[in-house]
This record gives structure tokens, C-alpha cells and sequence, in this order.
């Protein structure tokens, strides 16, 4: 294994921002296939990244139990889950659906907890070793943001979380001894492919994009998009937001914030390339020309092992890419033009403040919307790119002012969609 002290990773670590997203774990890291399990609560285990992660868990030989599983509303896929996984706790976050489960539902040795700070606080004790933190959009905030503060390792999905408060986030683990290893396919490459170089070395981080399912359509075609034609993937199977967000490229633009923050980059330093076949996952060119990328196929169990495995690697569950047969591997720049999205990506991730808790929080309410129908599909674009051109800009913004412009833009972003 490379000496993490020789890392990008830990120059990183030690940045003046007191980056934690790749900081030396191997001495905090106790994995071993012999010793005691490590606990991990599930977040937004019935979900897409939830259900990959208990298969991973599944597959790890005793590595990690399932500890604590959250979910929303879903509670007779929670059913199932506990009676698989036996976890200490299930978590329920919303009262209601929480009400509708029958007494006797959970196996013995299984307690359900009900709401978000119940969450917090089990996820501050003691008996979590290690967080997956992947409910969607900015309600994972509270979640991860309590984990870190405790000091844990969080395999973060949850990229909402470091477009709306980056700064604050990645500070709070600095402070806190917390670790984020990311779980988003694009970053994991990235943090994989930093292994190879010392911070100083790098010149420039670029994210892949399969471009989605409309990336040959013209500006006429995108007009008349509908949503069922916007959830079909083609390369990646995820949950319905993330789907549109692939479709818009807002999908591009989160992740571009979220590599700004998690790996203290400058907006200058990162790029976006169109690769149809999602093999490469991202790449990092280092100053003397190396290109250093990771590929696999496009199967969110790799990096979900990864970032909770971090830094031990084992033989997982996760599809192996076969070189036998012929690959082609093709690679684009991103039309602004007909994904202004991406655009938009590059100008929030430069002036940082709380320009990304509003272009997440208009594009959370935007997509809602247009799979409800009442918006198109290039409105999308054009009420995030509004509601960040009319907020009330902060450059250094409190989490009560990130809070509050959540609320704030989707509070306009609904006027204007009336
Ligand atoms: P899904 O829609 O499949 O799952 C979302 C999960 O979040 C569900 O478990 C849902 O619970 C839970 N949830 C929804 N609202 C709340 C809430 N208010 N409070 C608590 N939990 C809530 O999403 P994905 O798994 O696709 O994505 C999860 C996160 O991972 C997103 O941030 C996404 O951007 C990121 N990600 C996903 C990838 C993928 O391949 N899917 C790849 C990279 C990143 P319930 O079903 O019980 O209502
Ligand atoms: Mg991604």
C-alpha cells in the first residue's frame, strides 16, 4: 500500500483548509477480515446507492455488519431489509410512514427510531464505526454533518451535501477528526488517481460525462423532452432525481462543486469531458503530462467498496471490466450551448459562497416539477441559472445562511413556476 504520507491525499488533508476528504486513515482504519466487524449505518438504504451498499456489505466476509438503516417512506422495503440485515436500528425519517408500520413488523433485537434527530444522535454514539451517507439532496445534510462532527468516516454519496455548504463541511471534519471518502463514481476515481502524485504535481482534475440520454439531441429536441424519455439512463440504473440530473448535465455541474471542495481545487482546475460508454470515470493530469484515470464499469459497487474499505482493497462484488472483448472508448467536450447546466456548473463552483445551496435547492425544486409536468425540461436550467443570478449573495456564508437560502430559493423558484 503507498505510505499515505507521500498521498496527495494527505497534502490535501493538511491544506489551509483543513480538508479531510483524503487524510491519512490507515492509522484509524482497523479492517481486517479476522477482527470485529465495522458497524455501518445504511442512510437512505432504500434507495439506489442503499441497496448497492447492503450488497457490498453482503459480499464482504465479515468486514462490515449492517448497524442502522435509514429510510423515508419506504417502509416495507425497511421491513425486508431488517429481517435480512438484523440491524440495532431502523430509522424511519418521516412520522407518517413511520406510523403505518404494525407492531411485531421488525425482528427481535431490532428497534425502529423515528426522525431526523434521533438519527443525529445515534450516529454521534458510539456504536457507528462508518456512515454511508446516501439519502438524496439536501435533507442528507443534517446527517452527514452530524456524523463528521463525531468524528467519523462517512463514504459520502450524498453530493448535495458538499455543493450546498462545501466549505463548512469539509472545515468541520478538519476540525472534528471526521473523513469523507467520496462514493460518486467520478470522485472516487479522482481520489484513487491522486494516490499517484503529490498535491503540488497536479494540474488539472477532469470529470467524465456519459452526457446522458438527449446528449445528440438539438436545442429543438431537448423542448419537447418528457420524463419518462428523461429517467431512462443510458449507461448508470439510479435513483429519479439523479437520472434527470444526468439527463439536464446539472448532474456534471453538482459535481464539479463537489470536486472543487472535497479535493480544495480551484474552479480553474477542473474539466468536463463527454464519454458515452462511462468506463473511465475521471481522470487527473499531473504537471509533467501523466494522465492518470480509473476505469471499471459503470456499477456503483466499486466505489461504494472503495470508499468504505478505504484504503484496504479486496475482491468484492463489483462487475470486472473484460478487456477480451472489444471496448471503444470516446471522449467529447460538453456542448454548453444545449447544457447550459454545465455552464452554470463552472460559474457557481468560481464564486463559491452561497451560490451552490441555491443552485441545488432551485434544482431540487425544478426537477420535481418537471416530472410533475408543470415545467419542460430546459426550464430546469434556466430557473436554477435565475434563481443564483437574484439571490442575495453571501461570500462567506454562516449554515444558518446556507439554511435559510434554501429555504429562500425554493420559496422563488416556486413563485416563479406559478
Ligand atoms: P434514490 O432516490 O434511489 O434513494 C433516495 C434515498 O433517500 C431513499 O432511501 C429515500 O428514502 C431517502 N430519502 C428521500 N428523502 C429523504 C428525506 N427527506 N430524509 C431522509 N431520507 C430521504 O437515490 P440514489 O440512491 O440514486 O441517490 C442517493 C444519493 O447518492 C443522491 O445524493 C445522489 O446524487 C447520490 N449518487 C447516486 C448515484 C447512483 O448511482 N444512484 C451515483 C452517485 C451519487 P425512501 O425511499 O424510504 O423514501
Ligand atoms: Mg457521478
Amino acid at each position: 500500500m503507498i505510505s499515505p504520507d507521500r498521498t496527495v491525499a494527505s497534502a490535501t488533508s493538511t491544506a489551509a483548509s483543513g480538508v479531510q476528504a483524503m487524510g491519512d486513515q490507515s492509522a484509524d482504519f482497523q479492517m481486517s477480515q479476522n477482527s470485529v466487524p465495522l458497524r455501518v449505518a445504511v442512510l437512505g438504504s432504500t434507495g439506489s446507492i442503499g441497496k448497492n451498499t447492503l450488497e457490498v456489505i453482503a459480499a464482504s466476509d465479515g468486514r462490515f455488519e449492517v448497524h442502522l438503516l435509514c429510510g423515508h417512506r419506504s417502509v416495507d422495503v425497511l421491513v425486508e431489509q431488517a429481517h435480512i440485515y438484523r440491524p440495532r436500528w431502523v430509522v424511519v425519517t418521516d412520522p407518517t410512514a413511520a406510523a403505518a408500520i404494525g407492531s411485531g413488523a421488525f425482528p427481535e433485537g431490532t428497534e425502529l427510531v423515528i426522525g431526523p434527530e434521533r438519527l443525529e444522535e445515534l450516529l454521534a454514539g458510539p456504536e457507528v464505526d462508518r456512515v454511508v451517507s446516501a439519502i438524496v439532496g439536501a435533507a442528507g445534510l443534517r446527517s452527514t454533518w452530524s456524523a463528521l462532527a463525531a468524528g467519523k468516516t462517512v463514504a459520502l454519496a450524498n453530493k448535495e451535501t458538499l455543493v450546498t455548504a462545501g466549505p463548512l463541511v469539509t472545515q468541520l471534519a478538519a476540525r472534528s477528526g471526521g473523513v469523507i471518502v467520496p462514493v460518486d463514481s467520478e470522485h472516487s476515481a479522482i481520489h484513487q488517481a491522486l494516490r499517484s502524485g503529490r498535491r503540488h504535481e497536479v494540474q488539472r482534475v477532469v470529470l467524465t460525462a456519459s452526457g446522458g440520454p438527449f446528449r445528440n439531441h438539438s436545442k429543438e429536441q431537448l423542448a419537447d423532452v418528457q420524463p419518462k424519455e428523461a429517467l431512462k439512463h443510458p449507461t448508470w440504473s439510479m435513483g429519479p432525481k439523479i437520472t434527470i440530473d444526468s439527463a439536464t448535465m446539472m448532474n456534471k455541474a453538482l459535481e464539479i462543486i463537489e470536486a472543487r471542495w472535497l479535493f480544495d481545487l480551484q474552479a480553474d482546475q477542473l474539466g468536463v469531458v463527454v464519454h458515452p460508454q462511462s468506463i473511465i470515470h475521471s481522470f487527473v493530469e499531473f504537471v509533467d503530462g501523466s494522465v492518470i484515470a480509473q476505469l471499471g464499469p459503470p456499477d456503483m459497487k466499486l466505489p461504494i467498496q472503495y470508499a468504505l474499505a478505504y484504503p484496504e482493497r479486496y475482491d468484492g462484488p463489483a462487475q470486472r471490466l473484460d478487456f477480451s472483448v472489444a471496448q471503444r472508448l470516446e471522449f467529447s467536450p460538453p456542448d454548453l450551448e444545449r447544457f447550459p447546466a454545465v455552464r452554470l456548473g463552472y460559474d457557481v463552483a468560481a464564486r463559491g459562497g452561497t451560490a451552490g445551496v441555491v443552485l441545488n435547492a432551485a434544482n431540487e425544486e425544478a426537477v420535481q416539477a418537471f416530472l410533475r409536468g408543470v415545467v419542460k425540461f430546459q426550464q430546469i436550467a434556466e430557473l436554477c441559472e435565475r434563481a443564483v443570478e437574484e439571490h442575495p449573495f453571501i461570500g462567506d456564508p454562516t449554515l444558518e445562511d446556507i439554511l435559510r437560502l434554501d429555504v429562500w430559493a425554493r420559496k422563488e423558484v416556486q413563485t416563479w413556476m406559478c
